[in-house]
């Protein structure tokens, strides 16, 4: 019939002129983030990391750099190895998550965050002391430990190394590299202090 094109081409301008936007006045607003997201910064735990370097061994842009030194502090146990640097090229990253699948003793997680415009290339790199300063809120994605937990990065406070593991953090204490290095003070909100002490050397 003659118009009826013409009309239905007019309601769906109408149906689109009273929906609401799907656009958001960003940086004003942002959108709420999964807490699977995988967001950009890493959140990267000294005290369980070995050194190992699977990470950077899994990550198919070869963007981790992974340089240990011999720490010498128990060689009678075989020693454990000093992080000297744990750089991560961002500017170049896709975000797979493969490192942190690989990681053996849940050292490695996900960010949460997405805002780290730069002018120069060269900033993009993560290096490893902005790792471990960094508030560590990681992202729940591949870590279903976490998530059973209800942790929610974008809500919740940051963790400590002994909250995030598959394992209690006890195990790490006498296996692995939660032996290496002298523990931290926890972080606000940590419940795990008790049986806090030097790591043995
Ligand atoms: S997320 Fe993927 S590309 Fe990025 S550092 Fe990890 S393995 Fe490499
Ligand atoms: S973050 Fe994990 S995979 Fe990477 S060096 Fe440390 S323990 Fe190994």
């Amino acid at each position: 019939m003659y118009g009826f094109g013409l009309a239905k081409g007019l309601m769906v301008t109408l149906k689109n002129f009273i929906r609401p936007p799907f656009t958001i006045q960003y940086p004003e607003e942002r959108i709420p983030q999964h807490p699977r997201f995988r967001g950009e910064e890493f959140a990267w735990y000294e005290e369980r990391c070995t050194g190992c370097a699977s990470c950077a061994k899994y990550c198919p842009l070869g963007i981790i750099k992974i340089v240990t030194s011999e720490g010498g502090r128990s060689p009678q146990e075989g020693g454990h190895y000093d992080i000297d640097v744990f750089d991560i090229d961002i500017g170049r990253c896709m975000f797979c998550g493969l490192c942190v699948e690989a990681c053996p003793y849940d050292a490695l997680f996900m960010g949460s965050g997405f805002e780290r415009g730069r002018y120069e290339r060269q900033d993009l790199v993560i290096t490893v002391d902005e790792l471990r300063e960094a508030v560590k809120k990681p992202s729940t994605w591949f870590r279903p430990q976490l998530e059973d937990s209800g942790y929610d990065p974008h809500k919740d406070s940051a963790l400590d190394w002994r909250a995030v593991g598959r394992e209690k953090w006890e195990w790490h204490q006498r296996e692995k590299a939660g032996a290496r290095i002298k523990f931290r003070p926890a972080r606000v909100g940590d419940k795990t202090q008790e049986g806090d002490g030097e790591a043995r050397s």
